[in-house]
């Protein structure tokens, strides 16, 4: 966005494991990811793996520059919510961040805007930073609504948040049909939808809350295409997941 300050924000780079790693295998990573990243300072670099494997993987990156994440959690506190994670248990083991939105959850698992919103108000009264994932399908690119729709899942994503709370928001901007696909938004189109949300932000909210807001892109990052996507002025970071799944594929990324 013409004018808006990029040196506002930290380049932010995610891993998310999904339903991949035995408990095993997710330290294997954890400690070959601290051993790459241990001292970087210039970017925030979050990994997410599996529930199962989060308290295994807590004290390997704990002190480290690496934060700990979750990729989903329950809209309730606790009670009777069979097969859920609560914000509190997650912040009992260490996590800081909790992905919320992802594609999956919307187009597999049926999750709503306003269930979306209630989990986004419910981790930062938690103290959570929320990855807020936003992105169109490919049927909607083709009619031409991808700003209507990425922008609707922004507005009602965030319905009562403040200004104040914007502090602990990331937008992870992934076009649903370059997710897992192989397929990737033209770094022209990611930046183009990027300026969208930070424009909206700013009419929402005010300039410097945009300023400051880091907006990720999600969708088949990989080694050889996150420099230029980087590069972009509205980019400010990746939300990665197959290519997290490996410290050949994830180290690189991270060191665009
Ligand atoms: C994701 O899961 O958020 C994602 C972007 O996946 P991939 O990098 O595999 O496309």
């Amino acid at each position: 966005m013409k004018g808006y300050t990029r040196e506002m924000r930290t380049p932010f780079i995610a891993g998310n494991w999904k339903m991949h790693k035995t408990i095993g295998e997710a330290v294997a990573l954890a400690n070959e990811l601290v051993q790459a990243f241990g001292s970087v300072q210039d970017t925030t670099i979050m990994i997410a793996p599996p529930f199962t494997a989060l308290s295994a993987v807590a004290p390997i990156i704990s002190g480290t520059t690496i934060a700990l994440g979750a990729q989903n959690m329950a809209s309730e506190l606790s009670g009777a919510h069979t097969g859920e994670v609560s914000a509190l248990m997650l912040r009992d083991i260490g996590v800081s961040h909790v992905i919320l939105g992802h594609s999956e959850r919307r187009h597999v698992y049926g999750e709503s805007n306003e269930l979306i919103n209630k989990k986004v108000k419910l981790a930062l009264e938690q103290g959570l930073t929320a990855i807020l994932c936003v992105g169109e399908t490919e049927q909607e690119r083709e009619q031409g609504i991808t700003n209507k729709v990425v922008g609707e899942q922004c507005e009602k994503g965030l319905a009562g948040v403040s200004s104040e709370q914007m502090k602990k928001i990331v937008i992870a901007y992934e076009p649903v049909w370059a997710i897992g696909t192989g397929k990737t938004a033209t770094p022209e189109d990611a930046d183009a939808t990027h300026e969208v949300i930070r424009k909206l932000a700013a009419s929402l909210y005010s300039r410097e809350v945009a300023d400051k807001l880091v907006i990720q892109y999600g969708g088949s990052v990989k080694p050889d295409n996150v420099k230029e996507l980087m590069a972009k002025e509205n980019i400010d970071g990746a939300l990665v997941g197959g290519a997290s799944l490996t410290a050949a594929q994830f180290v690189p990324i991270v060191n665009f």
